[in-house]
């Protein structure tokens, strides 16, 4: 009997040679000097930040939630207020606007490029008022409307959050996804792109009063040390993370060009097998976050499911469930826009295998196992 070896859906353990050296270095002079909240490391980060995102100003915080938040109330979000979202998203997009007090209204989702419904979203604008509307890059990339989205939320007065927590690394029109937003947030959760030794978010904006106003809401509302102008919180980026972030972003390129060459392989190779892979739309350059093939039989879908089960390769399907539908939205739900092609959405996506440094044995293995299932099914 022949050995095949597992495939994991997602691995980032695989670093680069002199990677964990440098941060245990780092490490130690810092807890040394108890460097531990702000100071130098973090606001050396930001700066790096800033730079590779081309926005003006980085404010780095706890974890990508809290980034939404923090978006949220410096955009003056509050009660009352009407925030649109996607219905196809992570959950804390829509906790965001519930834990800012205001009120969430779903906007169906573009099977094409797993952005925003547009025309149910202009609909939405039209008639709900928001104050501000959040969108989502999915999947490593952002939706074909981006341009036109951006513009119709300045003409009718509407914040426009974008929430990028998947999207470091995103090129849209020749520059980061990040450079035109009028406020962008990252989260670097380890399983991100850029993922931290822990959690870890920022908020991107080219505005400098907007950026203060984020700055002092994510450190107890405070103008002095004990002087506060605002009700925030602690969302404080550890320091130590900050250092890790910063040792990370030295090799991000490397992890990106190979998360891309992973990708680029499932492109050329998926589609000759009869496998619908969504592509990102061709104003961006993605990131390489995540595989997406689309699969409308779900009969042919739970087969190729129980037999990379049964072959050890990971899968996963981001997201099962669109928001709307959230046992936990019941109580805040304020309204829905478009159709249900989100649902359709999240009932054909399976994600293969995709991280940094994927092996090519691996990705032939995933393509192996694809084939023979897809084959079977179809009886060849
Ligand atoms: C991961 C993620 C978040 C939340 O980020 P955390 O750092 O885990 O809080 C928010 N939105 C999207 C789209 C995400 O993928």
């Amino acid at each position: 009997m022949v050995h095949h070896s597992q495939v994991p859906f997602i691995d980032i353990s695989r670093f680069e040679d002199g990677f964990h050296q440098a941060v245990m270095e780092r490490f130690a002079s810092m807890t040394q000097k108890a460097q531990f909240i702000g100071g130098q490391v973090v606001a050396d980060f930001e700066a790096e930040l800033a730079a590779a995102m081309q926005t003006g100003q980085a404010v780095t915080c706890a974890n990508g939630t809290d980034a939404l938040q923090l978006a949220l109330r410096a955009a003056g979000v509050g009660r009352e207020d009407k925030v649109l979202l996607p219905d196809v998203t992570f959950w804390a997009t829509f906790e965001a606007v519930v834990n800012v007090g205001a009120h969430p209204v779903t906007v169906d989702s573009d099977i094409t490029d797993g952005g925003i419904d547009f025309d149910a979203f202009q609909q939405a604008v039209l008639s709900e008022k928001p104050k501000a509307a959040l969108i989502v890059h999915l999947y490593g990339w952002g939706t074909r409307h981006l341009a036109d989205i951006r513009s119709f939320c300045a003409e009718h007065n509407v914040i426009l959050i974008e929430d990028g927590a998947q999207a470091y690394g995103v090129g849209f029109r020749g520059a980061p996804i990040f450079k035109d937003a009028q406020i962008a947030t990252l989260s670097f959760y380890p399983a991100k792109v850029l993922g931290a030794a822990g959690d870890g978010g920022a908020v991107l904006t080219n505005d400098p009063a907007l950026a203060q106003k984020l700055r002092q809401l994510s450190n107890h509302g405070r103008s002095e040390h004990y002087g506060h102008a605002y009700v925030g919180w602690n969302s404080r980026m550890d320091a130590l993370q900050a250092a890790y972030l910063s040792i990370s972003m030295s090799h991000i390129e490397a992890r990106l060009a190979s998360r891309r060459a992973s990708v680029q392989f499932y492109y050329e190779t998926l589609p000759a097998l009869g496998v619908r892979v969504m592509k990102p739309p061709s104003d961006y350059s993605e990131n390489g976050y995540c595989n997406v093939c689309l699969f409308e039989d779900v009969a042919q879908k739970s087969r190729l499911e129980a037999r990379l089960r049964e072959a050890g390769i990971g899968f996963g399907n981001i997201y099962p469930g669109v928001m709307s539908s959230q046992p936990g939205a019941n109580p805040f739900l304020a309204g829905h826009y478009g159709g249900a092609e989100g649902q359709s959405l999240c009932r054909s996506v399976l994600n293969l295998p995709l991280f940094p440094y994927m092996t090519d044995a691996e990705r032939n293995r995933v393509l192996q196992v694809v084939s023979e299932a897809v084959g079977e099914y179809h009886g060849s």
